[in-house]
């Protein structure tokens, strides 16, 4: 028997170090140049799960050293603390990710990496974009992280209302610093503001509840329930958190006509005293707002945070926001390959997503799964619980009622006849708008921001 002696150590670091164990456990050290080392770990029963890839190697490692050279301030090492280490156990029924102060704790299927594909995070369900969040996170949320989530204990309660730093932050760097790694490309990155931006100009809960509300209510909507979730909102912090952050680095890329960008924020906001492992330095609103107007101080940021932070939008059009990173969004009744490919996943996971048209979703069965309120389908009477029998007289088939709404362009509506308990009515959605997928389109004579934000930096020596 082979026994291992960990040295004494503070609770704080002992609670912020996890630790993973098996019989099949791998290491894989990454290539990370003069910093820190830094290495891979997964653990699983299914030994083919274990084996990584090179090529995932080398993305993960050029996605760590992105984010080391973003980060960089002259002087200082790349890496803040002594080691970093990804810990992933694989295996049925897992999924989550942790972030620590040295190591993050990933959760997921044995699948994680054997799905996933080279140059094509989304061939994997876009699982691996855990990674790159969660590393993020060893200086945003456990170098730095807002003062009110920063305990002398583990039992005080703590304030979340700056989780829209924290997290938001996160979640906008996550997708940024995967694509500058190559661990997805320019267009996937496109493609996700797309379908974010689409997604949200159909959320009427962004009219009620704030960003930061949505933080404080962060407990009760981690295990939210699945009606009324566009009406309600979920943990809104992150991705529209993201979405003020993108805004905040289109704002600063153009007020200085490209010679900063939010990487400059970063390389301010983060460089603080290394505390011991488990013990944050916190900050304040304050010194977000502070950070930011040293980086650009004609830019009223207070005003700007009181506006798309904690206040509900006064609209759900997002169009002033993607003209200002370049872009306009537009719908066509054709998907592109990569939509179609990805609505034929969403139906075989069960789910026919007609949102962005009539406003509801399905089950395969015919179930309504979700509805958009004030929608066609809202406005016709369609009620969760309800399940379509027939779409025009026929039988229910997914296929049936996308050419239905396809073919609601001439016919200006769909009927569809519905169970709801024991009674069956019938139910014409007047619609005429035909299938409705969205679309990027490059405003021409407008700054790239998108391309701009997800360019690689020169990982040349500090200057
Ligand atoms: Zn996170």
């Amino acid at each position: 028997m082979k026994w291992t002696r960990f040295e004494t150590v503070p609770l704080a670091e002992l609670i912020d170090s996890p630790v993973i164990m098996g019989r099949r456990l791998r290491t894989y050290p990454l290539e990370v140049g003069d910093a820190a080392p830094h290495a891979l770990c997964v653990v699983s029963e299914n030994e083919k799960a274990v084996v990584v890839p090179d090529w995932i190697l080398e993305q993960v490692g050029a996605m760590c050293r992105q984010t080391m050279r973003l980060m960089r301030v002259p002087g200082k090492p790349p890496f803040p603390r002594e080691r970093f280490l990804f810990l992933v156990a694989l295996g049925d029924g897992l999924r989550f990710g942790v972030e620590h102060g040295e190591s993050t704790l990933i959760g997921s299927s044995d699948r994680f990496f054997l799905d996933a594909k080279k140059d094509d995070q989304h061939a994997g369900g876009g699982t691996l974009g855990v990674i790159p969040h969660e590393y993020f996170h060893a200086w945003c949320g456990k170098l730095a992280c807002p003062e009110g989530l920063v305990s002398a204990d583990f039992h005080t309660p703590v304030n979340p209302e700056l989780l829209w730093v924290y997290e938001g932050l996160t979640s906008y760097y996550d997708e940024v610093l995967s694509a500058r790694g190559g661990m997805t490309l320019a267009q996937e990155y496109l493609d996700g503001v797309r379908d974010t931006a689409s997604s949200y100009e159909i959320r009427t809960g962004r009219l009620w509840r704030s960003v930061e509300d949505s933080a404080r209510a962060a407990r009760h909507l981690r295990q939210r329930g699945q009606f009324w979730h566009d009406a309600r909102q979920g943990q809104e912090y992150y991705g529209q958190g993201a979405l003020f952050w993108m805004e905040a680095d289109a704002i600063i890329r153009r007020g200085t006509a490209g010679a900063k960008s939010l990487d400059d924020f970063c390389r301010v906001f983060f460089d603080v005293p290394v505390n011991p492992v488990g013990a944050q330095h916190g900050y304040t609103r304050e010194d977000v707002v502070r950070a930011l107007t040293s980086v650009l101080p004609s830019q009223d940021w207070d005003a700007l945070i009181r506006a798309r932070i904690e206040t509900p939008a006064p609209t759900l059009d997002l169009s002033p926001l993607l003209r200002l990173v370049g872009y306009d969004l537009e719908f066509t009744d054709e998907p592109t390959k990569a939509q179609a490919a990805e609505e034929k996943k969403s139906e075989g996971q069960g789910t026919i997503n007609l949102k962005q048209s009539i406003g509801a979703s399905f089950s395969k069965e015919g179930e309504v799964t979700d509805l958009v309120i004030g929608s066609p389908a809202d406005l016709a009477g369609l009620a969760w619980g309800m399940k379509v029998l027939a779409v025009g007289g026929w039988t229910w088939s997914p296929d049936r009622l996308r050419e239905a709404v396809r073919a609601s362009k001439e016919a200006g509506k769909v009927e569809l006849t519905v169970s709801f308990g024991e009674r069956v009515e019938s139910k014409a959605i007047a619609y005429s708008g035909g299938l409705r997928y969205p679309r990027l389109v490059r405003l021409e004579g407008e700054p790239d921001i998108l391309n701009e934000a997800v360019r690689p930096l020169d990982e040349g020596p500090a200057h």
